[in-house]
């Protein structure tokens, strides 16, 4: 079958690429999504508590504001029934084959185009989907999602554990945890969203920390049925207060940059453990001793008060191994428990490991990136002609909206077809020393900024301690940069 356009996966990066395409009349194209519905990271992620962190009035798209959001920030149901709503919106149902996953991708300098293989995922209903099939087509769009495939780590002894265990992101709902004694461990952005809900359930809840995180208040609310009315009625008020929210979290910019900044947050984050925490001991556990910033910062207001319930341990000794019964720590105690949760997020750094992506020459992308993921402008990567990467490299955002950051490549990517079209080329290329030369500018700014100086270890950093992960700068600096393809970055082949 000869596509124009691939798409795989049918998230946030995904959907956008298919509205942009259909709405410009490039009709041409099918998404490839491995489980049965659409939605990525908010179809997956159905643990208790779950919500976004940035304004949901951000974090949507700018061409289909939602007026009827019912809270500041929304939770998970109604963020995935927001993207279902769009593919029905923007006629997408037809578009979308579920239960195909592909497995990797083949340039061909001849047609200028790519085959993409494919394999029936375990899960697959869709009736039309024939497994293994090929499709060969002009250009692939990746949008499979940075956050996506689990991490847990390997601890000893984890397969020998009697009980229950699952990770945040496949949250088992099978399992009732009332009156059980559990154990989480992490305490990234959605441990401290479950941590609570299972705080009040289960009989004993055993939180293993291994660095805390600096949390703030979470400025959170209903948002009632007038302001959702004025909404409806005036959107130019919504788009005005989407503005407001934009630029106030674009300010917190500045601080990430000049990490001295950040003294004031860190007095403000001190205070929200105060308030909740009367334990000088549990308090001084839960205050880290790295710059704010230097990991997620978070937002919540009922994690800290769920740690100082009776039937919730913090416990900060490292985990050496798991048992039959429980979970063992340094310090030689067993902690016995029924359930292991694991909020231990992702694994940010391989995202494409698993896919055979063949480019230019035989080069396999693992290859290119063997020292590291490096894109031009996040998207575009020299060697891999007509292939483009949503939420590739360097990307991601600590402060903002990552809708932004994905409506900004994909106005790129549509540039570029454009840009094709207009000098009648087949296939376009970055230039190697225009990649390498935007990737030398990032590491610059990135040296400087608190993710880098604030002396802790996250997981924006690879196992060299490089960020590939994060953009640096104003959301605004992208957006200007991907507004247009510039033909100096590119080569193009008649
Ligand atoms: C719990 C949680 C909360 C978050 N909250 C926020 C927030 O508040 N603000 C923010 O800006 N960001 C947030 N994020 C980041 C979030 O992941 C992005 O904002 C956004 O949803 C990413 O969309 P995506 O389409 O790139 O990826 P995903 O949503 O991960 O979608 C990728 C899709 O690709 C499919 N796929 C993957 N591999 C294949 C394959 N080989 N073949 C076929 N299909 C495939 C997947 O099944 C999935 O449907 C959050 C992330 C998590 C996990």
């Amino acid at each position: 079958m000869r596509r124009s356009v691939v798409i795989v996966g049918s998230g946030f990066a995904g959907l956008c690429m298919a509205i942009r395409l259909a709405e410009q009349g490039r009709d041409d194209f099918v998404v490839l999504e491995k489980a049965d519905t659409l939605g990525g990271t908010w179809r997956d992620n159905t643990y208790p508590g779950c919500a976004c962190d940035v304004q949901s009035h951000l974090y949507s798209f700018s061409f289909a504001p939602n007026p009827n959001w019912t809270r500041m920030f929304a939770r998970q149901e109604e963020i995935r029934a927001y993207l279902e709503d769009l593919a029905d919106r923007y006629r997408l149902r037809d578009r979308i084959r579920y239960g195909v996953t592909v497995t990797g991708a083949e340039y061909d300098a001849e047609s200028g185009g790519w085959t993409v293989h494919t394999e029936r995922s375990a899960s697959g209903t869709s009736i039309d989907t024939a497994g293994g099939e090929t499709i060969d087509c002009r250009f692939v769009v990746w949008g499979t999602g940075a956050l996506h495939e689990p991490s847990v780590p390997e601890i000893d002894g984890l397969e020998r554990f009697d009980g229950t265990v699952f990770h945040s992101a496949h949250w088992d709902h099978g399992h009732d945890l009332t009156g059980e004694k559990v154990a989480v461990i992490g305490t990234g952005a959605s441990a401290i969203q479950f941590v609570p809900p299972v705080a009040e359930r289960a009989a004993e809840l055993t939180l293993f920390q291994r660095t805390p995180p600096w949390i703030l208040p979470k400025v959170d609310r209903p948002i009632s049925a007038a302001e959702r009315w004025a909404f409806r009625a005036f959107p130019a008020l919504q788009r005005l207060y989407r503005a407001a929210i934009y630029a106030r979290l674009e300010a917190r910019v500045v601080g990430f940059r000049n990490p001295a900044l950040m003294a004031g947050l860190e007095l403000l984050a001190k205070l929200h453990i105060r308030r909740a925490v009367a334990d000088p001991e549990l308090r001084r556990a839960l205050t880290p001793d790295y710059t704010l910033g230097c990991k997620r910062v978070l937002i919540s207001n009922d994690y800290y008060p769920a740690l100082t319930r009776d039937n919730v341990n913090v416990v900060t000794d490292g985990i050496v191994r798991v048992t039959e019964r429980g979970v063992v720590t340094a310090d030689g105690a067993e902690h016995e428990v029924d359930t292991i949760i694991f909020g231990t997020g992702f694994k940010v750094a391989d995202a494409f490991a698993q896919l055979a992506i063949v480019g230019r020459d035989g080069v396999k992308l693992t290859d290119a990136w063997r020292d590291g993921a490096e894109a031009h402008l996040g998207t575009t990567v020299a060697g891999f002609p007509n292939l483009f990467v949503l939420v590739g490299p360097n990307t991601g955002l600590s402060h903002s909206s990552m809708v932004y950051m994905i409506e900004s490549q994909v106005a790129y990517v549509l540039d570029c077809l454009d840009l094709l079209d207009r000098r009648g080329a087949r296939a376009l290329d970055t230039r190697p020393e225009r990649q390498a030369a935007y990737n030398a500018e990032l590491r610059e700014k990135l040296a400087g900024g608190v993710w880098q100086r604030g002396g802790c270890r996250s997981w924006y950093l690879d196992e060299n301690g490089v960020n590939r992960t994060l953009w640096p700068d104003f959301t605004f600096r992208f957006r200007g940069r991907t507004r247009h393809a510039d033909p100096a970055d590119l080569v193009l082949t008649p």
